[in-house]
């Protein structure tokens, strides 16, 4: 096994680069897992946020390692949103790895090698590693050494002073390591030459040494301490069971960690992971955290990616898996028959559902508003109460993506503020869902390819 130097488990770069959700910082909820009404960027959808903290807390306490939760609701009801603020609320010691149920197809490797990936990038492995140290009072002796040589050793005279405990520690490490520990005996007299570090045993009696003199002045002297000599000193390494994957796969080594080329790792290696991490279980010298993974758009999965991840879940190390959607019933893909959110029933009666509900025009406002100050955009109230109607008729989404829009419109007219004649122009620039529609229904004729769909999902 290649030596395992990482610290860094979670996967959190995807996060941060889908801006749509930087607002939220958590899920808003106080010390009794109430919701409150806005805080930490998210608003509204109490019960919601209220389930998911239950959640939290289950996930926090390791309880429901291996079962799966589901968000299921309308578009932009705030299931991401929501997903994202379980993440934010974790701990850096849980991972949390996310995919869109439509990268699975678009990867260079089989859907289930993807999820397989995604999957272990959710399981965190602890690694505990001992170091040796020496405890005790370790005394640094001091000498004052005559001028002229020769008989040094003899006439030296010896103070002996109390070193503090923080360099004991790196002390006694050194000189087990310079020495190996079973050569070190309390008592002994160790001189090291700070110079170069160099360390050499000087034997019990240090009078009697006959290595004093080619020491140099730079040379300090140690009295291994009395006491307990051998402690443990633990190192704790966070590292997940992909990052152990890839490492170990000798056709794409390490660097594949940061260019993400990890291609398909071998069955074999994972079992050999898989084998060692149990050893290490097993001596005490590892832990497993299981993390979150969430799968967005989960309708997208076909059928063999749910029968995937049902036996994925009967794993003892699987994490918490969280899955979200918004489609109604629908066909469960790559076969003919439906089911509620394309899901396979046998895989819903896992699930724990969460369902999310559409906002009120108050909390479009608030969310609109919290929006603005993330993006840094300054509007008038009366532009903000404009936008949300158009958040109200349109979508939420689509209010939000006209805040940017709005800006540059601002700027270019050279204002400070973002006015409702900022909002009309970006509105009628751009259209929303139902304009769009209406627009295509009106001069579909004219369009390449202008049939329309017979069968639902076709779509897809
Ligand atoms: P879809 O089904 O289309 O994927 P969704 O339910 O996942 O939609 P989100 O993407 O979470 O919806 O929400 C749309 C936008 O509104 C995002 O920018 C999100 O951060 C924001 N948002 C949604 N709900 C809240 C909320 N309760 N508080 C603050 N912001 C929210």
């Amino acid at each position: 096994m290649a030596e395992i130097k990482l610290s860094e488990s979670r996967d959190l770069t995807r996060i941060e680069r889908i801006g749509a959700h930087s607002h939220i910082r958590g899920l808003g909820l106080d010390s009794a897992l109430e919701p409150r009404a806005v805080s930490e960027g998210m608003v509204g959808q109490a019960s919601a946020r209220k389930a998911a903290g239950v959640i939290l807390q289950m996930i926090k306490e390791g309880k429901i390692a291996g079962r799966a939760v589901l968000l299921a609701g309308q578009p932009g009801t705030g299931k991401t949103a929501i997903a994202m603020g379980i993440a934010k609320s974790l701990g850096q010691e849980t991972p949390f790895a996310m995919l869109a149920g439509s990268e699975l197809f678009s990867l260079e490797m089989s859907k289930t090698e993807a999820l397989m990936q995604a999957f272990r990038k959710a399981i965190g492995v602890r690694i505990k590693e001992e170091t040796e140290v020496i405890e005790g009072e370790v005394v640094e002796i001091q000498i004052d050494r005559p001028a002229a040589s020769g008989a040094a050793s003899k006439t030296g005279k010896l103070t002996l002073k109390t070193t503090e405990m923080e360099t004991v520690y790196d002390l006694g490490a050194k000189m087990i390591e310079a020495l190996g520990k079973e050569k070190i005996q309390s008592g002994d007299v160790i001189a090291i030459d700070k110079a170069s570090g160099k360390i050499t045993k000087l034997g019990r009696s240090f009078a009697r040494s006959r290595d004093y003199d080619a020491m140099g002045p730079q040379t300090k002297f140690v009295q291994c301490p009395d006491g307990e000599l051998q402690k443990r000193k633990e190192v704790v390494h966070s590292v997940t069971l992909h990052e152990i994957d890839v490492i170990n796969s000798r056709t794409q080594g390490f660097l594949a960690l940061f260019t993400g080329d990890t291609g398909e790792i071998r069955t074999e290696v994972r079992e050999q992971i898989d084998t060692k991490v149990a050893e290490w279980r097993e001596e005490g010298k590892a832990e497993i955290v299981p993390g979150v993974l969430f799968i967005d758009e989960v309708h997208m999965l076909d059928i063999e990616c749910f029968s995937f991840l049902n036996r994925a879940l009967e794993n003892e190390m699987a994490p918490i898996l969280v899955v979200a959607t918004n489609r109604g019933i629908t066909n469960i893909r790559g076969t003919n028959y439906k089911s509620p959110h394309g899901i396979p029933i046998d895989l819903l009666d896992r699930l724990l559902i969460i369902s999310t509900q559409p906002y009120t025009e108050d909390e479009i406002h608030k969310i609109l508003g919290i929006r603005c100050q993330e993006e840094d955009v300054e509007m008038s109230e009366d532009a903000k109460v404009l936008l949300t109607k158009i958040g109200v008729e349109a979508s939420l989404r689509y209010a939000i993506q006209l805040i940017t829009a709005a800006a540059l419109a601002c700027q270019k007219r050279k204002g400070k503020l973002v006015e409702m004649e900022d909002i009309s122009r970006v509105y009628q620039l751009f259209l929303d869902l139902k304009r769009s529609t209406q627009y295509l229904m009106e001069y579909q004729n004219q369009y390449m390819f202008n049939e329309m769909p017979t069968r639902e999902g076709d779509e897809d």
